[in-house]
């Protein structure tokens, strides 16, 4: 049977799934956004930890243990920068929602949750995001057993409706 696809609007940090998703910067020693709020709720161990990694390149996913997070799993992939659309973003944003669904059926995740990756600081337009993310996430649990649950966590109104409309209602 296909896994499950929920859309939650709030805090990431919060959510009791096995893993949750990050969207870093490439040199993974954290930053602003949901990066900065991920590492505060985990506490300091995350980022020792991340310096064991060497940095991620975008479109790649890495992860470590969740430490003072209910999730047990952070799984850290970097987006792309918003160029104007024609360095190849779609794409490398395509590869951050399936090499983090790939690892996370690695790890035996039953559940993740991600952010909506990109859409902050590095400037993708939120309605050109979304549809690209609820494409990948349904691709991946048409055909994979794991996770059973995927929930895309939207952090305002206005990537909330998007992602609704992306659902289809
Ligand atoms: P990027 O650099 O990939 O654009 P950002 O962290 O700047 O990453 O933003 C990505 C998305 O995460 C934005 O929609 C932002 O509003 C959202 N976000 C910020 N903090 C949180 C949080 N605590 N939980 C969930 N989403 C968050």
């Amino acid at each position: 049977m296909a896994g499950s696809i929920d859309l939650v609007l709030g805090d990431i940090t919060t959510l009791e799934v096995d893993a949750i998703v990050n969207a870093a910067n490439p040199s993974l020693l954290g930053g602003g956004g949901v990066d900065g709020a991920i590492h505060r709720a985990a506490g300091p161990e995350l980022l020792q930890e991340c310096r064991f990694l060497g940095g991620c390149e975008p479109g790649e996913a890495k992860h470590t243990q969740g430490y003072r997070l209910p999730a047990r799993w952070v799984i850290h992939t970097v987006g792309p920068i918003w160029h104007g659309g024609r360095r190849g973003e779609e794409e490398t944003l395509r590869d951050c929602y399936r090499h983090s669904l790939l690892l996370a059926e690695e790890l035996g995740a039953t559940s993740v949750a991600f952010p909506s990756i990109s859409t902050g600081v590095y400037g993708y337009p939120v309605e050109r995001a979304v549809p690209v993310a609820v494409q990948e996430v349904r691709r991946h649990v048409e055909q994979a057993t794991l996770p059973q649950r995927v929930v895309l966590v939207a952090f305002d109104e206005r990537t909330h409706e998007a992602y609704r409309d992306a659902l289809g209602g």
